[in-house]
């Protein structure tokens, strides 16, 4: 197979596959500590999602109103419907307003106050006196683009390090020996030639695989490709049932209209033009955690109270607001509003519907990027070599639901934390040991079976099919009947990608061959998502189980772990385990977070 295709050897101490907030975070830290660094990614910097992140990042600076980071964190553990690790959370609500400090002075322009400090907004789930209330202002923001902001001025600060970048190179596949990670395998999509890096540590930050559903506001890119290689190493992602929608993507399109809209001040209606939130939320209302009103909307469209035509979406008002105000916080929504609804937010309310936005599932790794897995007994075993951040990772911070503004603080406290530990754990001029023979060869044999690949199904079929599958039967609310058929279609969908047909054989910008091993990825996650979410017999943050909806901490106080065997449509089982729930924190400054009923 190698004969086929030419491969280019290199040697890093550490590789960064990915190159959007946590990539850029890890890959300046690691560099910035004088190891030879790489940074691998499919899209240039600025194109990575993170681009996209509108409302902001959260911290506890106590600009606006009164805060805490012992508050922030109370209001992520509860967020996460109590599956998040306390030990990870204390280190990233700690480590935030010191992240969100050296943000500001990379280079971000964060919206202020008259003081000059920076504009903090309310957001979801975020709230004063150890969720007693009421709302806090907590969101660092500028404006309606602070991902934008935050992506360029990472990027614009990595060049100042001593970083190679390998831009519009495709991961393929990780390099293990004996349970090791010794590197990765990757394809420059523009000549096709094959890249082999050899490296002490590789970091994942590829992102989340939104695009497994129908609607979502993620990018086309957002394949989670990272993850797919993790299964493809035998080993396994964590609570994958877990996937957030949020409230308000744009009826039709999926495009985001950020929760920072409701956080200045915007609510939203059903048919019968009431505010509804106000039964299920009496306190927060419209700023209850986004499981929460995402299930809010959804329940009121199931039971006849839509609006539009066919009754299946929900208003978003912001008319009531000040135009100034809308224009100096919101000037993004605002365009959003008119390209994708035709609709001046001024005057009309936006048309809104519940959109899969994030994955709080992952790779598992401990609150210093380190992956993780059972071994000998141990829940808590590093995998040597391996690492991830981001929203591929599952630290886990978010549990069964994010707070919205939790990822991007997220993104740079751990992308920083897997510098430091780098930095501690890595010699500069560690000498190599020479690759496993046939490293190549998983890469290489999946690259060119795709290549080859002349079945009957295009990959635009298989890739509707699956993405249908997902959104009909692992939505909002789930149930035994819709999951159990879900998982059977999608064990039919996955068979049929043995029957893919590429027409480009070529490999020279091969868009053909990317999206099919881009949907190899998806479909393998989409499977492992829905078979965890059948197995979970409860109901927990964003897992709605209709026949089990309670919380039972009992028995589902636990991490699910799904590991996959297979690629390409063959394979397909399978594997589920746990993972205890970290019921520690990291220090004594404070106690354990234990767990009540979630209400707001
Ligand atoms: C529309 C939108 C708005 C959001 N708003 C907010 C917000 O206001 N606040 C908040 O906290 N969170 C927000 N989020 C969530 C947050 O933005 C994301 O979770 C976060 O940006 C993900 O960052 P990341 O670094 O993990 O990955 P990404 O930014 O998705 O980057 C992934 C990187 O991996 C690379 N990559 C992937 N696969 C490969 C491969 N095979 N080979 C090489 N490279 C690869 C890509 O090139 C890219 O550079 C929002 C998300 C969306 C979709």
């Amino acid at each position: 197979m190698a004969e086929a295709y030419k491969i280019i050897d290199h040697t890093y101490d550490a590789v960064v596959v990915g190159a959007g907030g946590s990539g850029l975070r890890a890959t300046m830290g690691i560099a910035e500590t004088g190891l030879k660094t790489a940074c691998i990614t499919k899209v240039f910097p600025t194109r990575s999602h993170t681009v996209a992140a509108q409302g902001g990042i959260a911290a506890s600076l106590g600009n606006n109103s009164p805060d805490h980071w012992s508050w922030h964190m109370f209001d992520t553990v509860k967020g996460s419907d109590w599956l998040g690790d306390q030990d990870a959370i204390e280190y990233m609500v700690r480590e935030a307003p010191q992240a969100v400090i050296e943000l500001e002075h990379a280079g971000v322009p964060f919206s202020r106050n008259e003081d000059g400090t920076i504009y903090q907004r309310p957001f979801g789930g975020h709230m004063q006196n150890m969720g007693e209330g009421p709302p806090v202002q907590r969101t660092c923001a500028a404006a309606d683009r602070t991902g934008h902001a935050m992506l360029h001025a990472l990027y614009q600060q990595s060049l100042k390090y001593d970083a190679t970048f390998y831009v519009e190179y495709f991961a393929l596949d990780l390099i293990m020996e004996n349970g090791e990670c010794r590197g990765v395998i990757a394809l420059c999509m523009e000549d096709g030639s094959i890249h082999r890096f050899r490296s002490h540590a590789v970091v994942l930050a590829t992102g989340g695989y939104g695009r497994v559903y129908q609607s979502a506001t993620s990018a086309h890119t957002c394949t989670g490709d990272g993850n797919a290689m993790v299964l493809r190493a035998g080993l396994p992602l964590q609570d994958m049932e877990f996937v957030q929608f949020h409230p308000t993507g744009i009826y039709g399109a999926g495009v985001l209209i950020t929760e920072g809209a409701r956080g200045e001040g915007g609510y939203l209606t059903n048919s019968e033009g009431e505010r509804f939130m106000e039964r299920y939320a009496p306190s927060a209302k419209d700023l209850a955690s986004r499981d929460v009103v995402a299930r809010s909307m959804a329940m009121e469209i199931r039971e006849g109270r839509g609006v539009g035509k066919e009754k299946d979406h929900i208003f978003l008002h912001l008319d009531h607001i000040d135009p100034k105000v809308l224009h100096e916080r919101l000037p993004g929504i605002t365009e959003t509003g008119k390209v994708f609804a035709g609709v001046d937010l001024t005057r009309q309310p936006l048309p809104v519907v519940p959109t899969v936005h994030y994955n709080m599932g992952g790779i598992p790794c401990n609150y210093h990027g380190e992956v993780v897995r059972l071994k000998d007994g141990d829940p808590d075993s590093i995998v040597p070599g391996l690492y991830a951040v981001g929203e591929a990772a599952c630290v886990s911070v978010h549990g069964a639901n994010r707070l919205g503004s939790n990822s991007l603080i997220d993104l740079v406290v751990f992308g920083r934390a897997t510098g430091l530990r780098l930095k501690e754990t890595l010699k500069q001029n560690t000498p190599h040991n020479p690759l496993p023979k046939g490293s190549e060869e998983l890469a290489l044999s999946r690259l060119d079976h795709f290549r080859n690949a002349k079945g009957s199904l295009p990959t635009a079929k298989i890739r509707a099919d699956m993405q249908r599958t997902m959104q009909r039967h692992c939505a909002v609310f789930r149930d035994t009947a819709l999951l159990n058929e879900g998982v059977e279609h999608m064990k039919q969908v996955y068979a049929s990608l043995a029957d893919v047909g590429i027409t480009d054989r070529s490999l020279i910008w091969n868009t053909d061959l990317v999206e099919t091993l881009e949907l190899d990825n998806l479909l393998a996650q989409g499977m492992v998502t829905i078979q965890s979410a059948a197995n979970r017999k409860e109901s927990r943050g964003a897992h709605m189980h209709e026949d089990f909806p309670e919380r039972n901490d009992a028995e589902w106080m636990k991490h699910t772990t799904s590991t996959f065997t297979g690629w390409g449509g063959t394979g397909g089982a399978v594997d589920i385990g746990y993972r205890p729930v970290h019921d520690y924190t990291l220090t004594d400054d404070v106690d354990y977070i234990k767990p009540k009923k979630r209400v707001y």
